[in-house]
């Protein structure tokens, strides 16, 4: 699969994607009325190859439920870029199931969305920073690389879904994301539709579910599933921390990452 990794087009990563949150306000509105009704498959028919064409891009995290969205995506063109965040802590199960289902579903343009050498050298150079300070590691190793991945794109597509509970209960399947329109078109489905999805559509689960993984992130951060715990109990089940901070800021306002994006950039100049 080494030929669909690390792609990355010359022609989008030099445009970014320009546009006020003011004109994204508005633009978010119009697209809420104009294909709030429509199923999933047609909305990101509608908006990737209408609304955005070559400003698109999906947000993976290859995980025990990607493959549903990944399958539907797929079956609008292959060709959408997908981001993939490798935080060089994942498990080597996640990335060979993101090969395998990469190639399974004809995808062309994944792309790994790495940290910067110069940053782990300087802030994590043992590796051992999601112990001291998980914030802080989320910040580095996805975060930015996230923030940076996603520059040339105007729409951002995500598999987040409201019934994962906490700061995910309330979102909409058209977002306003700070500058961007972030999608997610599988927000209102459920535990049970996902797996009769796998079934239907003949999917490959992700080889860890087997061992009681519900939501899969980095190794160090992510157990089986708590007994009677919802389907995120196992991240960073050792803190109250839930959330990696890639999806902060739907309104735009300021958050950690965007604190510590500053504190990287202070310290880059001193
Ligand atoms: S999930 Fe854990 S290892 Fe991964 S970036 Fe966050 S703190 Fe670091």
């Amino acid at each position: 699969m080494a030929q669909a990794i690390e792609r990355i087009h010359e022609d989008t990563v030099s445009r970014s994607w320009d546009q006020s949150e003011a004109e994204t306000a508005a633009l978010h509105r119009r697209l809420s009325d104009e294909y709030g009704s429509l199923n999933e498959q047609d909305m990101l028919a509608a908006l990737t190859e209408e609304e955005f064409p070559g400003r698109s891009a999906v947000i993976a995290s290859f995980g025990t439920e990607s493959a549903v969205l990944l399958d539907i995506v797929a079956s609008v063109n292959k060709n959408l870029p997908v981001i993939f965040i490798d935080t060089g802590k994942h498990f080597e199960e996640t990335l060979r199931y993101r090969d395998q289902l990469a190639a399974r579903l004809g995808l062309t343009d994944i792309r790994n969305a790495t940290p910067s050498t110069a940053l782990i050298r300087r802030q994590d150079r043992d590796g051992t920073l999601w112990q001291s300070d998980p914030d802080a590691c989320c910040n580095l190793r996805k975060v930015l690389p996230m923030r940076q991945a996603i520059q040339p794109f105007g729409l951002i597509i995500t598999g987040r879904k409201r019934a994962h509970g906490g700061l995910r209960s309330e979102i909409e399947m058209i977002e306003q994301f700070g500058e961007r329109i972030r999608l997610n078109p599988l927000a209102d489905w459920d535990a049970s539709r996902i797996d009769t999805e796998f079934t239907v559509r003949d999917l490959p689960r992700h080889p860890l579910q087997a061992q009681g993984y519900t939501s899969i992130g980095c190794a160090p951060c992510t157990d089986p599933a708590a007994v009677g715990g919802d389907v995120r109990s196992g991240r960073w089940a050792q803190s109250d921390k839930t959330e990696c901070g890639i999806h902060f800021n739907a309104d735009g306002s300021v958050s950690r990452g965007d604190q510590q994006d500053r504190n990287n950039r202070n310290q880059a100049a001193a």
